[in-house]
């Protein structure tokens, strides 16, 4: 039987509730399955960690996860601790340390979830962001002088590489190649920013003659707010800047009905280093300790990282189980206008997880 190692790392607010339910959904998984089980280690690194020791996450934490097969993440942030330090101390950290370059962030509008976008049909609307995730805008490149006085400067360069822009384009490439539409959108702003992102968009062209069979289109990234709301059905998978994708990926996710659902996949393609998987939300301290949380965007990253693993038939049962429970409006979240609590979708998911073991339904 095969023993997948994976790290929880919790982090802040309702991370410290969703990824103990993200967990509990794959040891009843692993109860049903003959074939694999899961070693678990968590990691208690986040805001309190940094109140006890200065810093978001230990020195040695990346060495701590290089030996494990997948994480499985909460979120960052803390209303007492600035979001620079908690967001490049922790979830950055790791995504840059362990070389974590594209982003994957799915959008479907689940069954018995109502989206805002009333003209769209719910097919109408299955789009894969890549979102690159260790350059561009959030590159860190900059600096601060003269502080406070008048004459303070201060600067954030996007860098862009040629070899980080051709792996993301890449890998957009192939995952449109992989999904039955080979759509692909190249968002852009070439008209506004001269340089790099010409050099983006030169790529793109280039990198496309290595995937004859995909169909792909430039869109601005301000065109394409619009696009995403009037003309959903256009889009398929959709590649952009770490910047751009951050934005795009917020506004797919309210229009697919709530940020709670969304789920997202760090992801090391050559898979030197392990992905690690996550819920798109934040920390939400409003709710946090109230059970109020919905789990579902954290299921959701359950799937993901099973994906990853390989465990394909696991990853459709748990997809499955997470839209028959979407699917009953008795179990939805306050996010979502229900009354359920986050123990009920758990127990919930988990119970048709069991029921369906062997085939049973
Ligand atoms: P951070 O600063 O860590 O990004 P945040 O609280 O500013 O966190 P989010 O957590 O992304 O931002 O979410 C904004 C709001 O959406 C929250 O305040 C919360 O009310 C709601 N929300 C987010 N995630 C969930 C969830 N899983 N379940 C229910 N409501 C949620």
């Amino acid at each position: 039987m095969k023993t997948y190692r994976i790290a929880t790392v919790p982090g802040d607010g309702i991370g410290k509730e969703v990824v103990p339910a993200g967990r509990r959904v794959l040891e009843v998984l692993a109860g049903s399955e003959s074939s694999f089980t899961f070693e678990f280690e968590n990691f208690d690194w986040g805001g309190d960690y940094f109140r006890q020791h200065g810093e978001m996450m230990p020195e040695s934490g990346l060495n701590a996860l290089r030996g494990k097969d997948a994480i499985l993440f909460g979120s960052a942030g803390d209303p007492h601790i600035p979001d620079h330090i908690t967001l490049w101390g922790l979830r950055l950290k790791i995504c840059q340390g362990l070389d974590q370059y594209a982003n994957v962030r799915p959008t479907r509008i689940l069954p018995g979830i109502d989206g805002p976008l009333k003209r769209c049909k719910d097919k109408d609307l299955n789009w894969v962001i890549v979102r690159e995730n260790t350059e561009g805008e959030y590159s860190g490149v900059g600096g601060r002088v003269h502080q406070g006085h008048p004459i303070e400067v201060a600067t954030d360069l996007s860098l862009m590489t040629r070899v980080g822009v051709e792996r993301i384009q890449r890998f957009a490439f192939r995952l449109a190649q992989s999904r039955p539409r080979k759509l692909l959108t190249v968002i852009t702003k070439s008209n506004a920013q001269r340089h790099a992102m010409v050099m983006w968009d030169e790529i793109a062209s280039q990198i496309s003659k290595e995937f004859p069979d995909v169909t792909w289109d430039r869109e601005l990234v301000d065109a394409a707010t619009a696009r995403m709301v009037n003309r959903p059905a256009s889009l398929d998978t959709i590649v952009a800047t770490n910047l751009h994708a951050d934005i795009l990926s917020d506004l797919a996710a309210a229009l697919a009905g709530s940020l709670g659902i969304a789920p997202t996949a760090n992801i090391n393609p050559e898979r030197l280093y392990p992905s690690m998987f996550e819920p798109i939300h934040g920390s939400a301290f409003d709710i946090m300790g109230k059970g109020l949380a919905n789990p579902v965007g954290t299921f959701w990253s359950v799937v993901m990282l099973l994906e990853h693993l390989g465990e394909t038939d696991a990853a459709e049962r748990v997809m499955k189980a997470v839209e028959h429970v979407t699917a009953n409006p008795s179990l939805h979240t306050r996010d979502l206008g229900g009354m359920a609590t986050t123990a009920q979708v758990t127990e919930a998911v988990c119970a048709r997880i069991a029921a369906t073991a062997d085939g049973y339904i």
